[in-house]
């Protein structure tokens, strides 16, 4: 794919005051102690920061954390956010205690060549979600350039991922140009086969994905929650499984557009299902359609788990979007596993989008056999939708 958006090489940024939208968005312990307990994207950042720094520019970076809706909320402070990036980039970070009040705005003035400076989360301020011109004109007020490298929160026309662009000039950071040149080529060009591997809980917020993908793709396959629905329509025994009965005709039609535009899609031939959702559930395997009352499916059985991975096998490219079952508890995490280490040991090209598929493949190892992990959940969900990100729409072309 032609990524055709500026980025922070096609411009000028010595002695510029930049304003850098970063994804800073990370997991946080939950005991109140302000712990980040994975700072992969505080990471992601650092190319573009780097890059910003050795090239003279004085940074203001900005991002929301949780959702604190536009309400001062002390355990969504960043402050452990410049702790760390302090740390990782091995120079002081300087925090500011509000995003566009008066400790901001004196912070920013001050701003020197070379220096870092971090705003409070974005969504302490209640426009940002709201895209309001003012807060996205007070951002601006500070820089004379806006770059985005938040991927995580393109899909978003909040103030600070869209809004302010309208004020500066706007390019990407190195991060979303990532992003996009791998998740896009596939999706545009890919090295065939091109397999996609859909699960996760809900076949409603796959909905979009899977519809796009039929277009391109060589093989679906189909495992997670999702799977029962499919089932079901088809007058598959699901027991207490996840099911959605509103979506069971739209599960049938894709099977269908499948069949016509010579898809394969392959569903799920055996179930691992448990007498409850709970991590010490009773467990037994049955065929696919098969569960009994009183049982639910909670992952893909060792029949299905051939059939997948010999799928991907020969594949040129996988993408993967949802685990194939609940793999937070041990006893239902083999699919997800199986799948991950097949794709470990594939020559494809192997991307991995949606948040807790991202989060399986880190806790189960196979992070950096990967081609590519999005650190963007809904946002790389959207881009396969097909659909246009306002965050990136918003920049300027090259
Ligand atoms: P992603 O974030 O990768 O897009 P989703 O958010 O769609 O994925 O779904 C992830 C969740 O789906 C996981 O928390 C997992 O436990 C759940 N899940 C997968 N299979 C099942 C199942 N059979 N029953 C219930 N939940 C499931
Ligand atoms: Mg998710």
């Amino acid at each position: 794919m032609n990524y055709n958006k500026k980025t922070v090489k096609d411009v000028d940024v010595a002695g510029k005051k930049v304003l850098l939208r970063c994804d800073f968005n990370v997991p946080m312990a939950k005991d109140g102690s302000g712990v980040i307990t994975d700072d992969k994207r505080i990471r992601a950042a650092l190319p573009t920061l780097q890059y910003l720094l050795e090239q003279g520019a004085a940074v203001i970076a900005c991002s929301h954390m949780g959702k604190p809706k536009g309400e001062v909320k002390p355990e969504l402070s960043l402050k452990p956010v410049a702790a760390r990036l302090s740390e990782l980039l091995g120079r002081e970070v300087i925090m500011a205690d509000d995003v566009v009040g008066a400790d901001a705005m004196a912070k920013a003035a001050a701003l020197q060549p070379g220096q870092v400076l971090l705003l409070e989360n974005t969504r302490f301020e209640k426009g940002e979600t709201k895209n309001d011109p003012e807060l996205a004109k007070a951002l601006a007020s500070m820089a004379q350039l806006y770059v985005s490298d938040a991927f995580g929160a393109v899909h978003r026309a909040h103030a600070s991922t869209a809004g302010v662009a309208e004020y500066l000039p706007a390019v990407s950071g190195f991060l979303i140009q990532k992003e996009l040149e791998v998740i896009g080529g596939a999706l545009d060009n890919p090295k065939r086969p091109l397999v996609a591997i859909l699960g996760g809980s809900k076949v409603s917020s796959k909905i979009g994905v899977i519809n796009n993908l039929l277009e391109i793709a060589d093989t679906i396959i189909i495992g997670g929650g999702m799977a029962y629905t499919f089932s079901a329509a088809q007058g598959g025994k699901i027991g207490d499984s996840l099911f959605e009965a509103d979506w069971q005709e739209y599960a049938n039609e894709m099977v269908a557009k499948a069949a016509q535009k010579g898809v394969k899609l392959l569903l799920p031939v055996d179930t691992v299902c448990g007498d409850k959702f709970a991590a010490d559930a009773k467990s037994m395997t049955v065929d696919a359609g098969m569960i009994p009352d009183g049982w639910e499916g909670m992952d893909i059985g060792p029949k299905t788990v051939e059939l997948y991975c010999s799928a991907v096998k020969d594949a040129g490219t996988v993408i993967w979007n949802g685990p194939m079952g609940v793999f937070e508890f041990p006893a239902f995490a083999k699919g997800t596993e199986a799948v991950a280490q097949a794709l470990s040991n594939t020559d494809a090209i192997t991307i991995i989008g949606g948040g807790d598929s991202a989060a399986a493949v880190q806790q189960l190892g196979y992070a950096d056999k990967m081609t590519h992990i999005s650190t963007g959940g809904g946002a790389s969900l959207e881009f396969m939708e097909g659909k246009e990100l306002p965050g990136v729409a918003c920049l300027l072309d090259r």
